[in-house]
């Protein structure tokens, strides 16, 4: 007997009949003689709504409370999901996070998972009963209050549980059918990868692919636990997140394929004196603000003035943290004022053979110049090249750049077969 856990996403449980299906697909799991854990998501949209509900009545909620209101998304999905399997005559009984032993560190709304102990699915299971856990869901160690692990965190919860219960599979069920070569919202010609490392995946998610939760992907790599990304829509297999493939028939590609990210904005300090320190100053009033730098471009200093404009990107919901954290050492730093932008959007190529492959920049930037697409901030690892354009462009900047390294697959579309891409 194997023992699987089984997670599905917003878009799978989006609506009564959705909740039936996927009721049917895990009653047909343990009828093939498996122990069965689901983890399950908000129905659709549920926590971007819950999150609108709350800016209306504050535009900054306590991070407790947020998390309090969020959580009850899936406390719904679990018990409805709950009631359709009972209903197919099946032992069944369903957990919140806390329940299900998903400790956490206290950070709200950003939470880590830091000790799982499942004892209560482990009684389920022994007497036979399917176990549902909400998903995204923990309680603090120290405060006990309850936590979130951050947006799309349930494939977090369903790699943590699948470690701890030393599950045979952990499965991700998701609208599409695994993951592509690029998002299928956007680019209908992306390719279905059979299998992808560990290495590879973190950079997707890192870049934004958010098929996956980024901290889902470090899970599994430390624990070596392969991941099954696939439809609930259909009976496709889907795609394979695994360790080391060297030595393997498998070939990596030399790129694995094109991230974008709408979710980031650029804030620029102008005016900042031309000195030793300001840099300092400026990145450590962000650090205490909470804030997290992705890129930093600071220009050349005008000779008339002796001042610099220095420009970096960070997540949208931290602008208000970022703003108020420099307007308070404004007078200090003696910057001339702040400007923010958010309609920007990244977007990231990724390929770990682009160490070895000469060619690879001129080929991005001439696909960008060629779609008339101007290119705002660069930055660049040894596998990656990330670009901020403005988000108007950014579908399109994805397309020509995966177009342009010979992704598209041959045949074929790919399917969305749900979800709002909310
Ligand atoms: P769920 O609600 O099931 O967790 P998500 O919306 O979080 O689903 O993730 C699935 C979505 O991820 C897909 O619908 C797709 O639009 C998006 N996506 C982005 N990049 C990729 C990629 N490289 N491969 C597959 N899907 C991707
Ligand atoms: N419901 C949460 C979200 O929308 C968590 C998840 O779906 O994984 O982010
Ligand atoms: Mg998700």
């Amino acid at each position: 007997m194997a023992l699987v856990v089984q997670k599905y996403g917003g878009s799978s449980v989006a609506d009564a009949d959705c909740i039936k299906r996927v009721a049917r697909r895990i009653v047909d799991t343990k009828l093939a003689g498996n122990d069965v854990v689901v983890v399950v998501s908000a129905m659709g949209d549920t926590t971007d709504e819950l999150i609108d509900l709350a800016e209306q009545v504050s535009p900054e909620p306590p991070a407790r409370e947020l998390d309090m209101l969020l959580t009850a998304g899936e406390r719904i999905s679990m018990a409805v999901l709950a009631m359709a399997i009972a209903d197919l005559g099946h032992e069944v009984k369903s957990f919140t996070g806390s329940q299900a032993g998903v400790i956490t560190d206290s950070s709200h709304g950003k939470a880590r998972i830091i000790d799982v102990s499942p004892g209560r699915l482990s009684g389920a299971l022994a007497e036979g009963t399917i176990a549902i856990v909400a998903g995204f869901q923990g309680v603090s160690q120290d405060t006990k209050d309850i936590t979130t692990l951050g947006r799309g965190g349930s494939d977090t919860t369903a790699v943590a549980l699948a470690a701890a219960l030393k599950a045979d599979v952990c499965e991700i069920y998701t609208d599409v059918d695994g993951v592509f070569s690029a998002d299928p919202r956007i680019v209908p010609a992306a390719s279905r990868r059979a299998v992808i490392t560990y290495e590879e995946m973190l950079e997707l998610a890192a870049q934004g692919a958010k098929v996956l939760h980024l901290r889902c992907v470090e899970y599994a790599r430390r624990f070596n636990l392969p991941i099954h990304v696939r439809s609930s829509f259909s009976l496709n297999n889907g795609t394979m997140v695994v360790g080391s493939t060297e030595g393997d028939k498998m070939e990596q590609p030399i790129i694995s394929g094109v991230a974008h990210d709408r979710t980031q904005a650029k804030v620029t300090v102008l005016g900042v004196p031309d000195r030793p320190g300001e840099a300092a100053a400026i990145f450590r009033a962000l650090a205490e603000s909470g804030v997290n730098i992705d890129m930093i471009v600071q220009n050349v200093s005008a000779v008339e003035t002796g001042r610099t404009d220095i420009t970096f990107t960070l997540p949208q919901t931290d602008v208000a943290a970022a703003t108020a954290g420099l307007e308070q050492v404004q007078g200090t730093i003696g910057f001339e004022s702040l400007r923010s932008d958010t309609s920007i959007g990244k977007l990231s190529l990724i390929g770990a053979g682009m160490r070895s492959h000469p060619g690879v920049s001129a080929t991005f930037f001439s696909a960008l110049a060629d779609a008339g697409i101007n290119v705002d901030l660069i930055s660049t690892s040894e596998i990656r090249i990330s670009v901020v354009v403005r988000e108007s462009d950014l579908d399109e900047a994805v397309r020509v750049v995966h177009s342009a390294f010979g992704l598209d697959a041959e045949s074929g579309e790919a399917v969305v077969y749900g979800g709002t891409g909310r």
